[in-house]
């Protein structure tokens, strides 16, 4: 009896050892995460104080998102979580700080895509809902839809028990300075990220308060499926920042993934090419990260909030060149 108590945790401990062995294993294996808070015309001369705070926000984000991929969590959570984030942070168009309508408020897009299947998830012109980069995931996980808008999404989420703010919770004295401004200079701003994970999946999630101004009602391209969110485990996970109608009319996130299906295109060149061929000057950018975890981060604006980490201890977190 004894015999067979020990040959049997003998057995218990290999099976346990080796099971933790290949966790290990893969743990080993390779993770990239890009992250953006929009482009724009951003000025170099911005006080030192408020530089700190853009550049602070980003590296807790990425931080959230890093560990998140460290730590064997899959790409679509680390892009959810990391949006979320800069959701919360007034400092960014998407979420609390969202931009100014022409009638004054606030109505926010967001959509999230699985690299793995193609699923994906948005929602539009959401007014009450505090995160909406949330509810697009629920969108994707618990409907049979790809995107719902306004009134219809906000009772979905009702449903799904998701938090609520009154209208004017996403208001900010910075945008609505910039909305009261808004002919002088063009806002742009959008938060998104995109992931591999070691599992090898990949991942994308666009959120924005859209632009400034914007007739109530209208809708960029954060939302819309290949034109500012795509991922594909075959090709490439990208995030969009622009002028959403542009983004939209040249479905350049997906024009991305094509390019590299069909053509070969390496990840940069088929991102340099859309931005080159198809975003006028000053227009937009975005970025993306390939099945083989190479990234890029493009855009033709004076400069693009952003950061960058992987499993080979990049960290870095730029505005401008
Ligand atoms: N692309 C967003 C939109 O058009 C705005 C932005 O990224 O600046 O709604």
């Amino acid at each position: 009896m004894k015999s067979i108590l020990l040959l049997l945790s003998t057995f218990f401990i290999f099976i346990s050892e080796s099971l933790s062995q290949s966790n290990t294993s893969q743990q080993a294996q390779k993770f990239v995460i890009v992250l953006h808070g929009g482009v724009g015309t951003i000025s170099k001369s911005m006080p030192d104080s408020l530089k700190a705070q853009y550049l602070n926000s980003m590296a807790e984000a990425l931080t959230i998102g890093k560990k998140i991929l460290q730590q064997g969590g899959t790409s679509l959570d680390a892009v959810e979580k990391v949006v979320r984030y800069l959701e919360d942070d007034p400092m960014f168009n998407a979420g609390k700080g969202a931009v100014y309508t022409a009638d004054g408020s606030h109505e926010l897009d967001a959509s999230i895509m699985d690299g793995r299947n193609l699923s994906c998830g948005a929602v539009a012109s959401v007014r009450n809902i505090k995160n909406p980069i949330s509810l697009a995931r629920l969108v994707m996980e618990k409907t049979s839809h790809v995107l719902l808008v306004g009134d219809g999404a906000e009772s979905f989420g009702k449903k799904m028990n998701v938090e609520f703010v009154p209208n004017n919770y996403f208001d900010t004295p910075r945008r609505y300075e910039q909305w009261l401004n808004f002919n002088k200079q063009e806002i742009k701003g959008t938060v998104g990220c995109v992931a591999l994970d070691i599992y090898g999946n990949l991942a994308a999630a666009t959120s924005t308060g859209g632009m400034v101004n914007k007739m109530p009602g209208r809708v960029g391209d954060s939302p819309i499926i290949g034109a500012g969110t795509y991922a594909d485990n075959q090709t490439c996970a990208v995030s969009c920042s622009g002028k959403g109608e542009l983004f939209i009319k040249h479905s350049v996130a997906y024009s991305i993934a094509a390019l590299m299906k069909y053509k070969n295109y390496s990840l940069k060149e088929a991102a340099n090419e859309i931005i080159r061929e198809k975003i006028t000057q000053g227009d937009g950018g975005l970025i993306a990260v390939d099945k083989d975890g190479n990234y890029i981060i493009t855009y033709n604006t004076s400069g693009m909030f952003r950061g960058a980490a992987n499993s080979s201890g990049l960290f870095e977190i730029k505005i401008w060149e």
